[in-house]
């Protein structure tokens, strides 16, 4: 074989794609793959649609690309209207990226431009959890509470404020309500004792994703994190990007919980692997300040480009048309049942979590002391592999930290039907049973050399 000109993973022993239709992709060989991840968890409508190619190509016969400088164009029009109507109208001012770290980024620089607007300068530092992951630039890593990832750049970014968020499988406290109760004492305690007039604001999934497979904070976490920042003078910045645009089976996943943030970062679902494009979502006055004081100092520019909106809108209207939160809600349910009997049948799977179709299922060595695999074992990988080799594609992440376990999402299209949601089941069900007894056997399996980044 000759050597590959990519480096971006290193990955060599991965099956080529030839196509992909509804759920499915096959390689080059003819295998098929049911894509039980979304790609990485932005395939939100699956592969291969006419309505959206047809949107598209209706869009490359006009035009593709025009600045935002030189002409107002109408998708992008249409689409900051639609997003503005996804939030109720909670948020009023939509500025568009090409993608999660972009939208991450911008929300840190407008939220760092308006405190500087309203005459708190000294409002310098963000606050968020441990473990998380907001993105890949540098901004975006400066709030990310991953070390594996931070390290290399640790000189480099601008180092957020880390607390831990609830967890609600290890904690030992009397209730869940304890825990999180005593998790937001020691956020406040924490970001007192920083000192609250140097915090811009927090950041935050309202759902974990990538970074905590799939972690639930809750209400009481999110509407008790919603006040500390009032009390405290901070912004409530939710990163969306995983969540957004109907993964939860609502528009946008703060939805379920009764909290409103002031800046909303959104991505991957939002051209659904057909463009790459994402959004910040604003407040009316935090927009309205930081344009008083001189304006946005910021922007990349593929920005709120025609194509991008166009496809963005076709998203948009495709699950609107075909119901697919109430279809991410039927099949989450019935997806989330069948992983939690799988689990029943292996010591090892500790925790099955999620909502709707964004689930995450933690492996552990130990299910009394839910107790990791040792990270050298490489866990997440064998049983992605397995996955794959028995025809699906999930999500596979490493032990974080020592706070998380191996673990894997399975969060395919919001378009799965009840037949292919069992069809998903009964290929992991294989694949868990392999990989059970390739434990039993304590085989070592061979371990692919990718291991996939958040992304
Ligand atoms: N934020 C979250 C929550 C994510 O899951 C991701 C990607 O996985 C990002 C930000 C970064 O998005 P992108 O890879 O599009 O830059």
């Amino acid at each position: 074989m000759t050597a590959s000109p990519l480096f971006y993973q290193g990955g060599t022993d991965l099956p080529e794609v030839s196509h992909g239709q509804g759920i499915t992709l096959w390689d080059t060989q003819g295998k098929d793959y049911l894509d039980g991840c979304a790609g990485a968890i932005c395939c939100n409508l699956g592969h291969g649609r006419q309505d959206i190619r047809d949107a598209m190509l209706a869009q490359l016969d006009r035009v593709a690309f025009t600045y935002r400088t030189q002409f107002e164009n109408a998708p992008a029009l249409a689409l900051g209207r639609a997003l503005v109507d996804l939030t109720g109208g909670a948020l009023q001012k939509v500025f568009f990226v090409s993608g999660g770290s972009e939208a991450v980024e911008s929300a840190l620089k407008l939220a760092r431009q308006y405190v500087v607007a309203t005459g708190q300068p000294q409002r310098r530092r963000f606050v968020s959890l441990r473990p998380s992951y907001h993105g890949s630039t540098l901004g975006a890593l400066g709030v990310t509470g991953y070390h594996p990832l931070e390290a290399p750049f640790a000189e480099l970014t601008h180092a957020s404020l880390k607390v831990p968020g609830p967890d609600l499988y290890r904690h030992s406290d009397a209730s869940d309500e304890a825990h999180i109760d005593r998790v937001l004492a020691e956020t406040r305690a924490a970001m007192e004792a920083a000192g609250p007039e140097t915090l811009i604001g927090v950041v935050l999934e309202p759902i974990g994703g990538a970074s905590t497979g799939a972690r639930l904070l809750g209400e009481r976490y999110l509407k008790g994190m919603r006040t500390l920042c009032d009390e405290l003078g901070c912004l409530l910045i939710l990163d969306e990007v995983l969540t957004g645009v109907g993964r939860t089976g609502a528009w946008f996943a703060y939805q379920h919980y009764g909290v409103t943030p002031d800046l909303l970062a959104t991505a991957k679902g939002l051209g659904a692997g057909y463009y790459p494009v994402g959004a910040l979502l604003a407040r009316d006055d935090i927009v309205a300040a930081v344009m008083e004081s001189g304006g946005f100092q910021h922007g990349h520019t593929y920005a709120g480009n025609p194509l991008a909106c166009a496809t963005a809108l076709a998203v948009i209207e495709a699950i609107r048309r075909e119901d697919l939160l109430e279809n991410a809600r039927a099949r989450g349910a019935e997806l989330g049942a069948g992983l939690r009997s799988l689990a029943e049948r292996h010591p090892w799977v500790g925790d099955v979590r999620g909502l709707s179709l964004l689930w995450g299922v933690e492996l552990v060595a130990d299910p009394v002391t839910r107790e990791p695999f040792p990270a050298a074992q490489q866990r997440f990988a064998q049983i992605t592999a397995l996955a794959r080799e028995e025809g699906l594609l999930v999500y596979p992440r490493r032990t974080l930290d020592g706070v998380a376990g191996d673990h894997f999402l399975v969060t395919p299209p919001l378009t799965i039907g009840a037949d292919e949601v069992a069809l998903l089941l009964e290929r992991l069900g294989r694949a868990m049973a392999r990989f059970e007894r390739s434990l039993e056997a304590d085989d070592t399996l061979t371990v692919p050399t990718t291991e996939a980044r958040p992304s």
